[in-house]
């Protein structure tokens, strides 16, 4: 297509997801212009997915701490600030969704379903008239003479006041997000932070355990830390899912994230998991004199197995006299056994990769971006939104959260900033 044919349009917005619809919904609602252009065949792919279907899509629990970056932690303090404290639950009541919370004070849309999240925003964007162009991805971003020139793999051509990028990071790429989005960022003089996949499950070094005996066993109450060159850096609780490959489970996602970062920087990494937290071991030995009494021919295995799962315990070849007969061991003997499942130590290997983390962590550096306004530092009219960002937040409804605040403040700002240059 020829410029000649060109589309004229203010705001063109790249990419339809979280970050992306809120992008185009607020620049929209300022009364600008906008071109929603998504690679996708249908908007909101990857919301479908989130928080299993029912997209928790914010937290009771505003602590900043549950966001994350590498760049500038204060930039997320600012940005998020900026909003009204009720800003998320305010937009899902607009949308018609109104938000309940569940346990952890996630919060969901009523009907917890994602699906009908998609819906509502779908209807807003209808509502406001902004022009979304489904299959179809951007390939060129160009900056001539003040505005922004947008081709497409198809070969559509837009010219735009203001571009903002809202494509997502490298998880989870089959909901559309191949990392693209950084290559443009890039070419503008944006610094890259190595993205690296967070919230994911774990791939551990056997250390001793037969990971093909123990798949499949779920510990609805375990904790684990992560140990950063022989220091712990974080403990998270909850269930734990042990696989053939090592573990997975929302514990293990929240410290995924930590776990890559210090790989990256050849750390030496590994994960301690209490199998068993709310009891230690000097409770399993007060039991200890009467199952001897009544079990004493049963081997320290096999009562261990009456108390933690079978499975587990017919994997760990590191449980000390596991053979012995109890009532032929002192106390101390089974205790130590005991201690050994409240402290199992794996190295960890690697995480599983994009393909199965929900976010990525690294991005483009904050310090580059105006948080107030989401506009590029280096090329104004360029606005970023969402997970292409340095922020990355824990389960529980953050990432979403910032994905839409994000957009919500680019889509704001740039429709502003466009409308008063034109003096419209
Ligand atoms: C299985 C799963 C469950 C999750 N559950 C939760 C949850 O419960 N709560 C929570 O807070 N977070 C959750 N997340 C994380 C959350 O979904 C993301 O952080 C969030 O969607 C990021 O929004 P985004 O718009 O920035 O990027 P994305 O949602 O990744 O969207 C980017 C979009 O840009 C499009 N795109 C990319 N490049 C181009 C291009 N060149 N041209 C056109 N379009 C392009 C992509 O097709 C994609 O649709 C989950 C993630 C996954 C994978």
């Amino acid at each position: 297509m020829g410029m000649d044919q060109k589309q004229k349009s203010t705001i063109c917005v790249i990419g339809g997801s979280a970050a992306g619809l809120a992008s185009a919904i607020f620049a929209a609602r300022e009364g600008a212009n906008v071109i929603l252009i998504e690679g996708n065949e249908k908007l909101g792919r990857k919301i479908y997915a989130t928080g299993n279907g029912k997209c928790n899509f914010a937290n009771i629990d505003q602590d900043r701490s549950h966001f994350h970056t590498s760049s500038d932690p204060a930039w997320i303090s600012v940005a998020l600030n900026s909003m009204d404290n009720d800003f998320i639950l305010t937009f899902f009541h607009e949308l018609g969704l109104p938000p309940v919370v569940r346990h952890g004070g996630y919060f969901y849309p009523a009907n917890e379903s994602a699906a009908t999240v998609v819906t509502c925003l779908e209807d807003e964007i209808r509502r406001l008239g902004v022009e979304v162009i489904l299959s179809d991805r951007m390939r060129t971003l160009q900056q001539e003479a003040g505005r922004f020139i947008v081709q497409t793999r198809s070969g559509r051509v837009f010219d735009a006041d203001a571009v903002i990028l809202a494509m997502g990071g490298s998880a989870s790429p089959k909901f559309g997000s191949d990392g693209s989005g950084y290559y443009y960022a890039k070419n503008f003089g944006h610094t890259i932070v190595e993205p690296l996949p967070a919230l994911c499950p774990l791939k551990l070094k056997e250390n001793g355990a037969s990971f093909s005996v123990w798949a499949g066993t779920r510990i609805s109450d375990a904790a684990i830390t992560l140990i950063v060159d022989e220091k712990p850096t974080d403990t998270e609780k909850g269930e734990i899912l042990f696989t053939d490959y090592g573990i997975s489970g929302i514990p293990v996602f929240q410290v995924a994230g930590g776990a890559a970062i210090a790989l990256e920087k050849g750390q030496k990494v590994s994960v301690e998991i209490d199998l068993a937290p709310g009891t230690d071991a000097e409770d399993a030995m007060g039991a200890f004199p009467e199952w001897c009494e009544y079990f004493g021919e049963r081997t320290i295995q096999e009562q261990l197995a009456r108390i933690f799962p079978v499975k587990l315990i017919d994997a760990l070849k590191t449980i000390p006299d596991r053979n012995k007969k109890m009532a032929s061991i002192k106390p101390a003997v089974f205790g130590k056994a005991v201690d050994t499942l409240k402290h199992l130590r794996f190295d960890v290997f690697n995480t599983l990769g994009f393909d199965h983390a929900q976010v990525s962590s690294g991005g483009i550096s904050l310090p580059e971006v105006e948080p107030t306004t989401m506009e590029s530092k280096l090329q104004p009219g360029l606005y970023f939104a969402g997970e292409l960002l340095d922020v990355n937040g824990d389960c529980g409804g953050y990432n979403l959260q910032f994905a839409f605040t994000s957009g919500a403040i680019a889509g704001k700002t740039a429709a502003q900033r466009c409308l008063q240059g034109r003096g419209e």
